[in-house]
């Protein structure tokens, strides 16, 4: 009896461990997901409020990473002076001075307006290096590269779904 005990308590133990460690995988993995669903950022959304605001392109690329097709897209080409705000949260991210003509098919800029955006900094969070987001909602917006022109000689290749261009 004492034996059948023992082996049920052991078991009971090996369950409790097994959910523990399930517990912390599951954590982790929702840990991993966290900033790409907004957790942190001064602008916060639910997954189902995001994709009820955005579009399904926009919902792809600013909350999923997507990329749209270079050339086919809204601003690669705009001319036009004024700023150009997150479609996600309406954040200043940049201005038309700091845009340049690169060849790629998508916006592309030198610059950014001061705080509008940041870099990824982390692959274990899903994040490679040169990932640029707002600064605001987390919304993914492009990828920055070093092949930029002068004075910084960074191109931030954006995609245009990701903005609103407000003419000034
Ligand atoms: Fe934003």
């Amino acid at each position: 009896m004492n034996t059948i005990n023992t082996q049920k308590q052991r078991i009971s133990i090996m369950k409790f461990l097994l959910f523990i460690f399930a517990f912390t995988l599951s954590f982790l993995a929702c840990a991993q997901n966290s900033n790409s669903s907004g957790v942190g950022y001064s602008y916060q959304l639910s997954d189902q409020q995001w994709k009820e605001k955005l579009s399904d392109e926009q919902y792809s690329v600013l909350r999923r990473k997507g990329t749209e097709i270079p050339f086919k897209n809204k601003y690669w080409d705009n001319k036009k002076s004024g700023k150009y705000v997150c479609a996600g949260c309406e954040h200043n991210l940049f201005v038309s001075d700091t845009k340049f003509k690169s060849g790629t098919g998508w916006p592309s800029f030198f610059s950014f307006i001061e705080n509008g955006v940041e870099l990824g900094v982390d692959n274990n969070l899903g994040y490679s290096r040169n990932e640029v987001h707002c600064k605001n909602c987390g919304g993914h917006l492009g990828h920055v590269f070093n092949d930029g022109p002068k004075p910084t000689g960074l191109r931030y290749c954006i995609n245009s779904v990701a903005l609103i261009f407000i003419e000034e």
